[in-house]
């Protein structure tokens, strides 16, 4: 180590050695100082104590260590001098801080120089500048690199020949690589080296593009294990704003990636499921719709067939009861029977409705009324067929409640009825009269009651023919037909009923028999025909004086009777005398020709008194009538006991 020889203190005068210098360095920016040794000042120029901010004469003569300090890691002032003391290094550079009075915040770059501008004494040549800036951004750019070391990304930054000059912590941890592994290194020999010829070279182009980008890229790391990074690159430029290079942070998107996958995958599989889910929704739509279809058809088949069943069953028990009625009209002997027959079966086919039957006279002049149910009041007895619609026009006449044509025998103005005719063997027989609801809108009962009613009338009307028929029939066999009295067998059976009544009731019978005078006569005189006449009227005459329990007939030619029931012999002769009194008042006129009166005469027996059994009591009826011919006829005789 070579010796230093100091400068004594004090000596300042310009005959120093180191004057030329300061005098050279006189108008310079920087700061310079020469100082002993031992680190004395012993000259400085303006700049020096004006950066230090004192006077001249504070600096000169003092330690340079009371004028500048250091810190931290920053070389002390005295070991610098110290330093050069010792070694044969010619140079020292360190930051200082101005000692106080000074500005302690400002920075100040020192550098020593050993000159031995005469040997053996040393001097040193210090100069000084602010480097308060430098400091400041050498300060934030240490924070700024703190900041991309502490980043929780990748952060990596190239040249323009993508080599990296910048290689954060978050990078090693990401690819494996050491910032002295990865520095100074093209990118492709880290954590590129998957990149093709063509994938290098676009890289390349893009950081001389000095465009920023983001995507997303595999990346191989040390341990040859793949890793997927989202990249970002932004263009790096100097101060001057020329490109330099480009900044790229990354972040490890694997495990994003791979639930991004998997939640695509489980998304997929999920709109695969749905759309299945959709698909069947659909076809179960389809099938309920089918199904609701089909119910409805099979409801409204139902419907169709439950209604069908009951029409049949009511068409059955119409039928029923329509099968009846015709079977009991068959059986009927008489027309009354038949009647109730009627109106009993209305009543069991319109329940509660009221109604009324009228049958033709056999004059066929009017309609006599033979039934009525459903109601007290009887209607008029008789109907001409002018009081009817129905008759008039031949056929049904329906009346709704607004109706104005009604019949005059449908007294009721309010209510709604029908009228039917009733015809059987080619002809009208008579009149149905229902109080049945008519629709106003349809002027049609209900169907089924139309149908009912129809069925009705159409099986009374030939039963009512049939009846009628019966009845001519059986007129024919038991009336004769010339008097329309009953004929001698029907008598002769009447007797035997009669007899054995009077044999139960202990009642009397009595026979009366008539037999016209000199009607041999009368038929030669006047011809036969006017003899017929006579008989007829003659018969009138009987009908109208007997009571209708009594039953009159023709027994012979021109001789007749009258058998009466519950009559004793007294009642009977009075009965006969009335008889023979009104038939010869009779006036009669055939042809213009005036008949004269006509008498008969008359034999009266009473049962059991003149004859014990029916010959016998017909003997003595007969008997009687002989004495009433041998007194001179025109009179009454009662039978001999
Ligand atoms: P008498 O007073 O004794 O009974 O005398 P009569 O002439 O009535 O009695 P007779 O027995 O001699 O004659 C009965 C007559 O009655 C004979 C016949 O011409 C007549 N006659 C019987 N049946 C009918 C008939 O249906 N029509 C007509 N026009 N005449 C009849
Ligand atoms: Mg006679
Ligand atoms: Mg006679």
């Amino acid at each position: 180590m070579r010796a230093v020889k100091t400068v004594p203190v004090g000596r300042t005068g310009s005959d120093e050695p180191w004057a030329p210098l300061i005098a050279g360095v006189r108008h310079s920016p920087h700061g310079c100082a020469v100082t002993s040794a031992e680190g004395v000042v012993l000259g400085c120029n303006a700049a020096w104590h004006s950066l230090l901010g004192r006077a001249q004469a504070d600096c000169v003569g003092k330690p340079v260590e009371s004028l500048l300090w250091t810190s931290g890691d920053l070389v002390e002032v005295g070991d610098a001098i110290g330093e050069l003391n010792r070694t044969a290094a010619g140079a020292l550079e360190f930051d200082a801080r101005p000692v106080p009075p000074g500005n302690p915040e400002q920075c100040i770059g020192v550098s020593v120089t050993r000159i031995e501008p005469a040997e053996p004494v040393a001097l040193f040549l210090w100069q000084i500048t602010d480097s308060t800036r430098r400091e400041q951004f050498e300060i934030r750019a240490r924070q700024l690199e703190e900041v991309l070391q502490q980043s929780g990304d990748s952060i990596v930054v190239k040249d323009l020949n993508a080599v990296v000059t910048f290689w954060n912590r978050e990078a090693t941890s990401l690819y494996g690589f050491t910032p002295e592994e990865a520095i100074g290194h093209t990118l492709r020999e880290p954590h590129a080296a998957e990149l093709s010829e063509a994938d290098y070279a676009r890289v390349l182009a893009r950081i001389r593009a000095g465009k920023p980008t983001a995507s997303t890229a595999e990346r191989r790391k040390k341990s040859g294990e793949m890793v997927r990074v989202a990249n970002k690159t932004s263009p790096l430029t100097d101060a001057q704003g020329r490109l330099t290079g480009e900044i790229t942070i990354a972040r490890d998107v694997t495990a994003m990636h791979r639930a991004e996958e998997s939640l695509r995958s489980a998304q997929a599989s999920l709109e695969s499921r749905l759309k299945a889910i959709r698909e069947a929704n659909r076809k179960l739509a389809r099938e309920v719709a089918s199904r609701r279809k089909t119910e409805e058809a099979l409801r409204g088949a139902n419907l169709t067939l439950e209604s069908t069943v009951r029409q049949l069953e009511s068409f059955n028990h119409d039928d029923e009861v329509l099968s009846r009625m015709a079977e009991l009209l068959q059986s009927c002997a008489q027309r009354d029977e038949a009647y109730t027959v009627v109106r009993e079966t209305a009543r069991q086919l319109f329940p509660a409705v009221v109604g009324t039957l009228h049958i033709y006279r056999e004059s066929r002049d009017v309609l006599e009324h033979v039934a009525t149910w459903g109601k007290e009041q009887t209607p008029e007895p008789a109907l001409a067929p002018d009081d009817c619609w129905a008759l008039r026009l031949g056929r049904p006449h329906y009346v709704h409640s607004q109706s104005v044509i009604r019949c005059h025998h449908a007294y009721d103005a309010t209510s709604c009825y029908v009228c039917m005719p009733v015809q059987g063997e080619g002809h009208v027989l008579g009149l149905l009269h229902l109080a049945l609801d008519v629709g106003i809108e349809t002027e049609r009962p209900a169907e089924t009651t139309d149908r009912r009613l129809r069925a009705m009338v159409d099986r009374l009307g030939p039963a009512l023919a049939n009846l009628k028929l019966r009845d001519s029939l059986r007129m024919l066999a038991l009336h004769d037909a010339l008097t329309g009295l009953y004929n001698r067998r029907y008598m002769e059976d009447a007797l035997q009923r009669e007899l054995r009544r009077v044999e139960r009731s202990r009642k009397p019978l009595s026979l009366v028999m008539i037999d016209i005078d000199h009607f041999k006569r009368f038929n030669d005189t006047f011809g036969h025909d006017a003899g017929d006449y006579v008989l007829g009227a003659i018969a009138k005459v009987i009908t109208t004086n007997v009571r209708s329990s009594d039953l009159a007939c023709r027994y012979g030619g021109e001789e007749l009777a009258v058998l009466l029931p519950e009559a004793n012999l007294e009642c009977a002769m009075a009965r006969a005398e009335k008889l023979r009194l009104a038939i010869r008042e009779l006036s009669l006129t055939h042809r213009g020709q005036t008949l004269p009166a006509p008498t008969a005469s008359f034999g009266v027996a009473e049962y059991p008194v003149h004859g014990e059994n029916l010959p016998e009591f017909l003997k003595a009826a007969d008997r009687a009538l002989y004495r009433a011919k041998e007194a001179g006829r025109d009179q009454v005789c009662a039978a001999e006991a």
